[in-house]
């Protein structure tokens, strides 16, 4: 009977999977039943490996345990949170970006920390409405220099959770989680065991910051497009409209667009909600109008 052991994986390439399992990094391969299932094993799942060879450090995966949840872009399973990273200038915060990201962590049931690095290329002060806009949503929000230091507080933060990096490209999320993990671990020692040299976006991968916490990064990108929702799964997403939604004249019909006596719209106009977020709603749904029509 081989030995079994619990893990999780924290790299594919090819067919090959790394299970981190009792401080030792397993390479695996998927047992003969999952073969014809191979696409459906991610990074971030959590299986039961059967070892080989200890010494070699050999092992079978034979088990993939119940998953979380599962991520498209990168594919990767069992993230509890989502660090939405922009930069304060070079390149400028796209809010409308910001907007649609939250909504999409949001769907994926993820906690959310939103972090604006760059800090010291910030002599507008562009940081303090976006804190204030963001924070009154509800977010826990970071303002740091990632090349410059670790933000104590983000460790916080990372603590006891599966976390996504995800935002444009050029804001710094290499960056940051080179900060985190040349903190946190003896980052020599430790990327030698796991097989990681350099930091790269070009494989997802989990990097282990400590038992309880890992962290990824996911590929940058420019857009989001949320065509598959409706525009009341929108809505729904845009939380600061919640409380309004019955003092609107329509009541929950209400679409806070051109309807009479419209309280979000009120609340738009009396700065209760920032213009910005009406503004990404709207947005939004024009796009997915747009769209359908597109398709019939
Ligand atoms: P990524 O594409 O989001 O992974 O961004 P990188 O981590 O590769 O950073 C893009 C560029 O921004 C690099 O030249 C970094 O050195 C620089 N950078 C990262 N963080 C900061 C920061 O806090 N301040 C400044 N001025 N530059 C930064
Ligand atoms: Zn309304």
């Amino acid at each position: 009977m081989a030995d079994k052991k619990r893990g999780i994986i924290l790299k594919a390439i090819s067919s090959f999977y790394y299970v981190f399992s009792e401080n030792e990094l397993f390479e695996c391969k998927a047992k003969g039943i999952f073969k014809h299932r191979s696409k459906e094993i991610f990074v971030g799942d959590e299986v039961l490996i059967e070892v080989l060879d200890h010494g070699e450090r050999k092992a079978l995966i034979s088990e993939i345990l119940e998953r979380k949840n599962l991520l498209k872009r990168p594919p990767i399973a069992n993230i509890t949170q989502a660090i939405l990273v922009f930069a304060l200038k070079n390149p400028d915060p796209n809010l409308s970006l910001i907007d649609r990201f939250l909504v999409l962590a949001q769907r994926q049931g993820l906690h959310i920390l939103v972090v604006f690095n760059k800090e010291d290329l910030d002599t507008d002060n562009v940081a303090k409405e976006l804190r204030k806009n963001y924070e009154g949503l509800g977010y826990p929000i970071i303002v740091t220099a990632a090349s410059e230091r670790l933000n104590a507080d983000l460790k916080k933060y990372l603590f006891g959770h599966r976390s996504i990096v995800a935002g444009p490209s050029g804001v710094g999320k290499s960056t940051l989680i080179n900060s985190i993990i040349s903190s946190d671990l003896k980052t020599g020692e430790v990327s030698e065991r796991i097989g990681r040299g350099r930091h790269t976006t070009r494989f997802v991968e989990l990097i282990r910051i400590d038992e309880d916490s890992y962290i990824a990064d996911s590929p940058g990108f420019s857009s989001i497009d949320l065509f598959e929702l409706t525009e009341q799964e929108i809505k729904e997403e845009f939380t600061e409209f919640h409380q309004y939604d019955t003092k609107c004249k329509f009541g929950s019909r209400c679409m806070h667009e051109t309807e009479p006596d419209c309280k979000v719209k009120e609340a738009v106009q009396n700065e209760a909600i920032p213009a910005q977020r009406y503004k990404s709603y709207i947005q939004l749904l024009t796009e997915i109008r747009a769209n359908k029509r597109r398709m019939f």
